[in-house]
């Protein structure tokens, strides 16, 4: 397809509209805010405009992406880039005397997604749209996104993050997809016996629609979110039947439900509102999934051959017992049809092995506010329990562990892999992690169920729009197109040696690093050298990513420092962005033991300008963006076995950070790609940490073998970093040492030490490290989102079944 044009004159209009809208004289009388929103305005009016694409005839299944994260970011710059429009409106800008990048900084961040999972959704939509996989987004229209952070005396602090959604100049509202959903209530019988399900209340869901753009393939889709709001409350119906009363003496107020983003990663918390969520955002989206399918005039058991529904993750599994639902009540279909149908439909991704991350429902929450798919779901372990009753007769043992509904709980993991026709992992040691030790029966009952599909990351957002610099650079060294076929980057390793390239690369890498430096100094008062090697870890504060790890070699480096005034190393900036989940307390207290030992180290005269620590407050994409491009180290020390994939490896290494990491998710691949030479890697293996626990692992033992280890743990025990409060770090230290240390922190600690040497020694051989993070951005093509989606179109989506 052809790519979107904008004709200047027009947007010249469109702007001017924008401004007279707010009511003011002239676009002079603009706050830079308002220049923002009057941009963006106009944009998504003249996007709107563009002639709908012509239809062909589509061959492949239409891919319904259902996510309880969207972490999008911001979207004016992004739509900018994929449409090709930056420059014309740069232009229109500047004539009026406005910076067009100042004016983008003005956008809030949509944080509509706590980390990983969140973004991962966001380039899978890039990626669709660009490789032209029909697709919609399904989510849900948070009010307040992801708190925002900020530090009290080293703690953090939550405030709400209203990101004004009522505003957002990116939406289209379609009150004619609107979606009544039902709550509650209760189960009665038909002559025939038949289950008929009479909710106790309905909610509206309400479609807002954010566009996907493709990269300049004239491709424009949906993301899709449902927002809450009341049935109105004066049909007369309603309020005639006592149920509007009813409603409001339960006290459920629509609003509330899409009013937050439960902000826990990698955990999950049980509450009756976030099953609220989960089932209003699935039964809105298979209403518009089915609402589609039946304006194209296709029958309902052609479902499956036009649709497919990818679930990232566990949240949205109500998703299957709604379908079956609505096919044999609503479309009055036996149960064989109607689970054929349903059992063709459904793909899930796995995202995690930890047992506390794999959603459990008390069947109690789950019959009281859904008693219909309750039922549904104990008659789909009815007939799966002749299935296993088969393969292992009288086995006790298999069958509670298999089974959908045990102990009093529903298994949303174990309903997806019965229910659904496809499941993956999301890297190529995950995803057998998953076969061998999470899934390892069903995988003996459907060995074809299994797949893996590795993560990645779009290259738009990740490298044109973060790494403008960069960008160029590659566009001049290159012949070839490399933003829709990142493999393209291969074509740099013959530049890893070439004077010039590798000066301009080292120049980029600093004048990004600079960038970065004058944020800090802006908002936090510290000032980097830029000449300090940027050791950088971004993500989601848990105890498997091992923030501490970091921190326990920085306080080593403190101590040696001490020891040795004049100890030479190369100075070093360790950078943190990370938020903890409010209720996380011991992750709460690692980020002010980090915040502790910054300001020690920081203030230290002893020290000077060879160590500084710096915790960025707030991490969230558009900071990402920032601190990416500036980073020569990427921290990803995850205990082998725990991250499944991680996202964060792959920015980095495409933008030329040399990773220390442990074997763990695609690290291990980003290792196949690059090279050993190119990477730190460091750490006990899989394996390894399974023999270490197998046989009584004791932290305390590890502490008494290593000096160092010892002296840093009592560095942290004495109040040196506390002003004499020897408890303040208390949970974290706890967890270490008499809590059994359950991601094996000290017994990495020597090896994770080494690792951090070599990468000082060979900071030192500037034209050897500015080589091997060449090959780094050089090798990495693989991770690009597109090609993932590619892979979910060749094994499941498009799969000959
Ligand atoms: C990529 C990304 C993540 C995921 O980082 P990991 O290191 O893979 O955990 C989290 N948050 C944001 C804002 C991101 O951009």
């Amino acid at each position: 397809m052809l790519p979107s044009t904008l004709e200047k004159t027009r947007f010249e209009h469109a702007l001017t509209r924008q401004w007279q809208r707010f009511g003011l004289q002239s676009a002079q009388d603009m706050t830079p805010h308002q220049w923002w929103q009057a941009v963006s305005g106009a944009l998504s009016e003249q996007l709107a405009a563009q002639p709908a694409p012509v239809q062909v005839k589509q061959q492949q299944r239409h891919v319904n992406y259902i996510s309880m994260e969207f972490l999008i970011g911001r979207l004016t710059s992004n739509n900018l880039i994929n449409l090709g429009w930056y420059d014309t409106v740069s232009e229109v800008l500047k004539a009026q005397g406005v910076e067009l990048a100042d004016v983008l900084e003005q956008e809030t961040d949509p944080a509509l997604g706590n980390g990983g999972l969140g973004r991962l959704a966001a380039c899978f939509l890039d990626s669709m749209a660009t490789v032209g996989q029909s697709a919609t987004g399904y989510g849900l229209n948070y009010q307040y996104g992801l708190f925002r952070q900020s530090f009290s005396e080293g703690q953090q602090q939550e405030a709400p993050d209203n990101w004004h959604r009522e505003s957002y100049p990116w939406f289209s509202h379609n009150s004619h997809l609107s979606v009544d959903v039902g709550f509650g209530g209760k189960l009665l019988k038909n002559e025939q016996g038949q289950e008929r399900w009479q909710p106790e209340f309905t909610l509206r869901g309400e479609a807002w629609d954010l566009p996907v753009v493709g990269y300049r393939n004239g491709v424009t889709q949906p993301l899709r979110l449902w927002q809450a709001t009341d049935v109105h409350p004066f049909d007369l119906t309603l309020f005639n039947d006592g149920q509007f009363l009813k409603a409001e003496q339960k006290g459920i107020d629509a609003a509330k439900l899409t009013k937050v983003l439960y902000p826990n990663d990698n955990h999950q918390q049980g509450k009756r509102l976030r099953l609220m969520q989960q089932y209003f955002q699935c039964a809105c989206s298979v209403r518009d999934i089915l609402r589609r399918h039946h304006f194209l005039g296709r029958k309902i058991a052609e479902l499956p051959d036009f649709e497919v529904i990818q679930l990232n993750d566990t949240h949205p599994t109500i998703a299957i017992p709604e379908l079956l639902r609505i096919l044999l009540d609503e479309h009055q279909m036996e149960w064989d049809a109607a689970w054929a149908i349903t059992s063709r439909t459904f793909a899930y991704t796995n995202h995690t092995l930890m047992p506390e991350a794999l959603e459990r429902w008390d069947e109690k929450l789950v019959r009281s506010l859904l008693p219909r798919h309750f039922s549904l779901i104990k008659q789909i372990n009815a007939r799966f329990k002749k299935v296993v009753e088969k393969q292992w007769p009288g086995n006790k043992a298999v069958w509670e562990k298999l089974s959908v509904h045990q102990d009093k709980q529903v298994r949303m993991a174990n309903l997806c892999v019965v229910s659904g026709f496809a499941v993956n992992g999301v890297a190529a040691l995950h995803s057998d992690l998953v076969v061998k030790d999470l899934f390892p029966e069903y995988h003996q009952l459907w060995p074809q169920k299994f797949h893996n599909v590795t993560n990645g990351i779009t290259p738009r957002r990740w490298l044109k729009q973060c790494n403008p610099a960069l960008s160029v650079l590659i566009d001049d060294s290159l012949k070839t197109e490399w933003v829709t076929e990142l493999d393209a980057l291969r074509g740099l390793e013959k530049f890893a040696d070439d004077a010039k390239f590798t000066q301009r690369y080292q120049q980029i890498k600093r004048e990004n690093k600079v960038r970065l430096a004058e944020y800090v100094q802006q908002r936090m008062g510290i000032t980097l050298n830029p000449d300090a090697i940027f050791d950088v870890q971004i993500k989601r504060l848990h105890e498997y990513k091992r923030q501490h790890l970091n921190l326990l070699h920085i306080v080593a480096l403190y101590r040696q420092l001490r020891d040795n005034p004049q100890l030479e190393m190369v100075p070093r900036v360790f950078l943190f962005g990370a938020k903890a989940a409010p209720g996380y307390y011991l992750a709460k207290n690692i980020i002010y033991a980090i915040n502790q030992v910054a300001e020690k180290v920081n203030n230290d005269p002893i020290v000077g300008d060879r160590l500084k620590v710096v915790f960025i407050p707030d991490y969230r994409v558009s900071v990402a963006e920032l601190m990416i491009p500036a980073a020569d180290v990427s921290e990803q020390i995850s205990t082998a076995g725990t991250e499944a994939s991680g996202t964060g490896n792959m920015k980095l290494a495409l933008n030329g950070a040399m990773t220390v990491g442990t074997l763990d998710g695609a690290t291990v691949e980003i290792a196949e790609q690059v090279g050993e030479d190119n990477i730190f890697i460091f750490g006990n293996t899989v394996d390894q940490v399974k023999a270490l626990k197998a046989q009584g692992y004791s932290p305390l033992q590890w502490r008494k073998k290593d000096k160092l280890l010892h002296a840093v743990l009592k560095d942290l025990e004495s109040g040196l970093f506390s002003h004499g409060d020897k408890s303040a770090f208390g949970p974290m230290l706890d967890s270490l040492l008499s809590g059994g240390d359950p991601y094996l922190v000290l017994a990495d600690f020597a090896d994770y030490c080494q690792a951090q040497q070599r990468v000082d020694a060979m900071y030192r051989d500037q034209a050897e490290w500015t080589k091997r993070t060449i090959l780094n951005t050089a090798r990495v093509g693989m991770f690009s989102s597109d090609r993932s989606i590619r892979d979910y179109q060749q094994r499941i989506w498009q799969a000959k079944r």
